[in-house]
């Protein structure tokens, strides 16, 4: 069995032990495999292993995998998003996970109606506060949904976070928890539709148990599956 095979076999175990732990349906969690810098070869194998559905982080990049292998796979986008890249983004992903501004929501909004289609999307909060990092502030995110329900064209469907980088996982949980709790309060708000039911997108490589036992339906795993991402 190939290395990225047994990989993904052991990820998609560790979270189903991490549902279990937590009292959650396994099939509630997705797997996202984070493919930055990762060439299509493997990619395909990834693929052949039942793996269906993909992260990616530059437009470019996305745009020629995309490309290659098209219709067999969904594909989320997860990097930073400018709005000058919001046609290629609201036509070519299943969903956007980095929301974080009015301007790039309305851009996309413009596009996914040029394009006949209702764009699903996640807000991205910077829990950590973090000065150097993207996302709308827990403070000022009810202010961003509130706005973006107004575009017809955008489906909030919950939230996403990148917590600050720390060596225990213990110490990232605090993180998950607030956007769990923040996305539990704008679910009952009504912001993520009628049916109460919202995405979390939180975890990766490191710490994406932790994520799991604190609600995370999306994971985003990379190095664990690809290995290290050539530089
Ligand atoms: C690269 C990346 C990941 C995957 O990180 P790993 O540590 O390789 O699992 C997840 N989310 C985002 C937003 C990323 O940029």
């Amino acid at each position: 069995m190939s290395d990225i095979r047994n990989n993904l076999k052991e990820i998609r175990r560790r979270i189903e032990n991490a549902s279990i732990r937590a009292g959650r349906d396994p099939r509630s969690v997705k797997l996202v495999a984070v493919t930055k810098k990762i060439s299509p070869a493997l990619i395909m194998e990834a693929m052949e292993a039942g793996q269906n559905l993909f992260g990616e982080n530059y437009m470019q990049e996305a745009k020629e995998k995309i490309r290659l292998f098209a219709g067999n796979a969904d594909w989320h986008f997860i990097g930073h998003l400018q709005s000058n890249k919001a046609k290629d983004a609201a036509t070519l992903f299943d969903l956007i996970h980095t929301v974080d501004n009015l301007k790039l929501a309305k851009a996309l909004n413009k596009h996914a109606g040029l394009a006949g289609r209702i764009l699903p999307v996640l807000v991205q909060v910077n829990v950590g506060g973090e000065t150097q990092k993207a996302g709308v502030t827990p403070e000022k995110a009810e202010q961003l949904l509130k706005a973006m329900l107004e575009l017809g064209h955008l489906n909030i469907k919950g939230l996403m976070t990148m917590p600050p980088f720390l060596d225990d996982p213990e110490d990232v949980r605090p993180f998950f928890r607030t956007l769990r709790q923040m996305a539990e309060q704008f679910a009952d708000k009504g912001y993520f539709g009628p049916h109460n039911s919202y995405e979390l997108s939180m975890g990766m490589s490191g710490d994406f148990e932790v994520a799991v036992e604190e609600g995370a339906t999306l994971v985003r795993v990379g190095t664990s599956i690809f290995g290290t991402r050539p530089a």
